[in-house]
């Protein structure tokens, strides 16, 4: 065996076969070099194991497909893209909403050029990074003034922090949400100096209970979008006109955190449930803040719209340096929000609201190019097929409401639904289906019509690593 190892090609030799590989040219030598060592370890490994017995078997020329492969495997960039095959829209963990293509463009100007980013250009003094998209957002919701930070985490913390730290603010007991990633409304809360006041039972509360809770101490009246839970049979929550009455009486602040706000009502294409910002803004909130990046359909962002008296002290906070928000987001926001300025513009452009309302037609047309195009690259191994589904809007938006659509089933004989979904997050780019009812599924809602003939190679890809496993 000692023998054998001498035949191993050294470092230079694998360096130099690599030299070639027009895909590599640009990876970093250090980084190259660090994985050759690696795949070198691993031959010898496999040399000490029995699984390379002969000299040949380490003839560079044989080891060249599986040393590609392996450097092309281990210098990827950890951050990927992935192919959403869920059919959940607003996936947090795929990186939430896509951007239009007109944001896409905005967020490259902005990073590649310097801008007038904090910059007035009327008169060439230190300008506000918020007045890019002020105006635009008062302008869509009605609102007097706005600002954005990082989040709507971060909004719900700073408008707390501003309006009613070491007071009592008061929340129905239905409203403590907590909405994943450890973001819980009570402890929020406890973080922003406010003091929670829990008023009714977890079902039910009654304007009453609001009221006998108002005291000395009490900052704001709150209302938390139940945004990834339903609370069904006998229920009863205040509603906003009821609760901007109270604040009127008792001359108290009305916060709402509707998680994920849409500009965009999406009652015409039969979701109901869920109300836009500018309703919100309507029925009296004095400050209202929403997702960026959720049904919106932006950036990642916090927006905070409102009362100018509300909103000015927000900006004030010094808090509110920590929570800015960079030029790329803005540019993003900006561009999206533009978008907004006409309803079915923003409908037809901003990627969330477009997989959101798809067609019925649509979405069938769209499984049967996916059907075929995965046909013709598995052949005779899967036994493919349509069927009727739903889909999910996801991101803590319009829980439990059922998309309907059409999915792709694909069984293989001999390879189980789980190897299948596991193999797949290694193809490139990943794809990432569902398994429902022990059945494996795509949902073409989900991807790009661009993107079936890349989830067809996908499955192509994990075919091949499972036969030769
Ligand atoms: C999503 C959500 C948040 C947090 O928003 P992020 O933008 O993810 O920080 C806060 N409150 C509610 C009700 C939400 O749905």
């Amino acid at each position: 065996m000692s023998q054998i190892f001498r035949y191993l090609p050294s470092v230079d030799q694998v360096l130099s076969s690599l030299e070639a590989i027009e895909d590599f040219r640009d990876l970093p030598r250090a980084l190259i070099k660090d994985l050759v060592n690696d795949f070198l370890n691993v031959c010898r490994e496999e040399i000490r194991s029995g699984a390379i017995t002969t000299s040949e078997q380490l003839d560079l020329t044989a080891l060249l497909p599986r040393l590609v492969a392996f450097v092309r495997a281990q210098s990827r960039p950890h951050f990927r893209r992935v192919l959403n095959g869920t059919g959940v829209v607003i996936h947090t963990n795929l990186g939430r909403s896509l951007l239009a293509k007109s944001a896409i463009k905005a967020v490259a100007e902005a990073c590649g050029h310097y801008s007038n980013c904090e910059f007035d250009l009327s008169t060439g003094h230190r300008g506000s990074r918020y007045s890019h998209v002020e105006k635009i957002l008062c302008d869509i919701t009605g609102a007097e003034a706005a600002l954005v930070v990082n989040n709507n985490a971060a909004a719900v913390f700073i408008m707390l922090e501003t309006l009613a730290k070491g007071r009592e603010v008061i929340v129905s007991r239905g409203q403590l949400v907590e909405i994943g990633g450890s973001f819980r409304i009570p402890d929020v809360m406890t973080k922003s100096g406010a003091i929670l006041h829990e008023v009714g039972a977890t079902n039910r509360s009654h304007v009453h209970d609001y009221e006998n809770a108002i005291n000395d101490e009490t900052g704001a009246l709150m209302r938390v979008h139940t945004s990834n839970f339903r609370v069904v049979g006998f229920t009863k929550e205040v509603t906003l006109p009821e609760m901007r009455e109270l604040g009127d009486k008792y001359n108290l602040p009305v916060i709402e955190d509707l998680g994920s706000g849409s500009l965009y009502s999406l009652q015409g294409d039969g979701l109901l449930g869920e109300p836009t910002v500018q309703q919100t803004v309507a029925q009296g909130a004095d400050v209202v803040s929403f997702s960026g990046d959720k049904v919106l359909g932006g950036p990642q962002a916090g927006i905070i719209v409102g009362r100018k008296e509300y909103i000015d002290r927000i900006k004030n906070n010094p808090v509110n340096r920590a929570m800015r928000i960079d030029k790329m987001t803005l540019a993003a926001l900006e561009a999206t929000l533009r978008l907004y300025l006409d309803m079915d513009e923003a409908r037809r452009k901003v990627p969330t609201l477009k997989m959101i309302t798809a067609s019925q037609e649509a979405l069938k047309s769209k499984a049967r190019r996916l059907a075929d195009a995965i046909r013709h690259s598995l052949g005779e191994r899967a036994v493919v097929s349509m069927k009727k589904g739903v889909s999910r809007v996801g991101g803590g938006a319009f829980p439990e409401y059922d998309l309907p659509g059409t999915m792709v089933s694909i069984a293989v004989k001999n390879i189980s639904v789980g190897d299948l979904k596991d193999a797949l997050l290694q193809t490139d780019p990943p794809l990432v289906a569902r398994i429902e009812d022990d059945e494996f599924l795509i949902d073409p809602r989900t991807l790009a019509s661009t993107e079936l003939k890349m989830a067809a190679s996908a499955l192509e890809q994990a075919m091949v690593s499972l036969t030769e496993k």
